[in-house]
């Protein structure tokens, strides 16, 4: 959770490099530290911390200068020399092979599948079984959760199985050497070194031992995948034993996780989202990011398509939202949904999030079909629609083939001059209506798209 910026590869993806990285990372590494407990005292009282070569000579240049830094700041010697003293290459950052050592920093899976086949594992059948019987064989626990936080116990279980499986895929990497090689390597040397230090801090206060500090690829650790700033800020010892294990202790992982979620705003009881029904001739351009009142929507003749009354828990604004556009499921989203995106701030993992708590609880969806037959752009296209739309004076923002809000809004805009079906969703037919008669631009740079 919460790699903000970086491309946080969805579980899947994730889950996938582990197992590929899974030798690079099994076992200690030369020169690693006691493992068991805080490392003692022994080290000398002041100047450089000697350290044995990585055989990474970028990587020993930025150890040593990290170190005096840390040390500068007050940060404990012997933890700092623990953490650091046994961190070596790991291929998916520093390989030479750049198809390895890009590919999980490029590869977002939230952005380059269609949203249907982002939700086959969220919502699959294992997948939601197994939240269902976590529910069943801890009723106590989720109880206790539930009355100490205020956060519905199926959130907690879908964001429990999105993160990990249910605590089954922690990620083995050591978090000190995932992030110095972060660090190293360089584009986000700023987040990794910051997180590194949040890192010591941890063992520096006790809340963690040395050797729990397990990690994904990218530096998040425990059952529920806090960095260690959200770490810092949020981790719980539910069980009051002194220690915030997020690793091997699911009381405190997910009292983690669910101060977290109350701390960003979450409100129990009301819904995440609602899958709604249309009139004819609905103005899809409400569909524009924007809260309205529910009042509003009910003007507008937005029903629940499941029948009946809208029921929010008292939750009185809303946004509409079309995943999929006009053909597609459509749904209001409530405040719980934004609280969602503080883990992962992208709108297909708060939807999968939503969906897997509803189905966890006995609520399948959507009732709408998706429209499998509107296959959506590739990154590639999705750039030329970009450039289109912002020759044509309808601002999409960066030309970055993500099909962000702002990309929506535009393409929206650009519809709504041509009297089409205002949706923003990005299709094929877009793409040649946008880029036709455009002075060329991007027309050399269509592709087939994905098949
Ligand atoms: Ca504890």
């Amino acid at each position: 959770m919460i790699q903000t910026g970086i491309a946080r590869t969805q579980w899947v993806a994730a889950a996938a490099m582990s197992a590929l990285l899974a030798s690079c990372a099994a076992g200690p590494q030369p020169g690693t530290p006691p493992v068991a407990g805080n490392p003692p005292v022994t080290a000398p009282a002041a100047g450089a911390i000697k350290y044995t070569s990585s055989g990474h000579a970028a990587m020993d240049a930025w150890r040593i200068d990290f170190s005096s830094r840390a040390l500068e700041a007050g940060h404990d010697r012997a933890i700092v020399e623990s953490l650091l003293s046994g961190i070596a290459p790991i291929p998916l950052w520093l390989g030479s092979d750049m198809r390895v050592a890009s590919t999980g920093i490029s590869d977002q899976a939230e952005f380059s599948k269609p949203i249907w086949d982002y939700l086959k594992v969220p919502l699959g059948e294992s997948r939601i079984s197994n939240g269902r019987d976590r529910l069943a064989i801890q009723p106590a626990l989720f109880a206790d959760l539930e009355a100490r936080y205020g956060v519905d116990r199926q959130v907690l279980v879908a964001i429990w199985g999105m993160e990990t499986s249910y605590g089954a895929v922690i990620g083995n990497f050591d978090a000190g050497n995932v992030l110095a090689n972060m660090a190293v390597e360089g584009r986000r040397r700023t987040f990794a070194e910051r997180e590194l230090l949040a890192v010591i801090k941890m063992v520096e206060r006790g809340d963690a031992e040395r050797s729990d500090l397990l990690a994904g690829w990218a530096g998040a650790m425990g059952q529920t995948q806090f960095m260690p700033t959200t770490y810092l800020a949020y981790a719980e010892d539910f069980d009051g034993d002194g220690h915030k294990d997020v690793w091997k202790n699911e009381g405190d992982a997910l009292a983690s996780a669910a101060n977290y979620l109350k701390k960003s705003g979450y409100a129990m009881g009301q819904p995440w989202g609602l899958e709604v029904a249309v009139p004819a001739g609905f103005d899809f351009s409400l569909a524009d990011g924007n809260e309205r009142r529910m009042d509003t929507w009910r003007a507008a003749g937005l029903t629940p398509i499941a029948g009946g009354a809208f029921e929010t828990g008292g939750a009185d604004f809303s946004q509409l939202w079309l995943p999929a556009g006009a053909e597609g499921p459509k749904y209001l989203l409530f405040n719980n949904f934004t609280v969602f995106k503080a883990y992962n701030n992208a709108d297909s993992y708060a939807f999968a999030v939503g969906m897997a708590g509803d189905a966890i609880a006995g609520k399948t969806g959507p009732m709408t079909p998706w429209p499998q037959h509107l296959r959506p752009l590739s990154v590639a296209d999705i750039k030329t629609l970009q450039a289109g739309l912002n020759a044509r004076g309808f601002s999409a923002g960066p030309v970055d083939g993500i099909p962000g809000r702002q990309t929506k809004l535009a393409l929206q805009g650009f519809q709504k001059s041509r009297g089409l079906v205002a949706d923003g969703y990005p299709t094929r037919e877009m793409l040649a209506l946008v880029i036709a008669g455009n002075g060329g631009v991007g027309v050399s740079s269509v592709t087939d798209g994905p098949s």
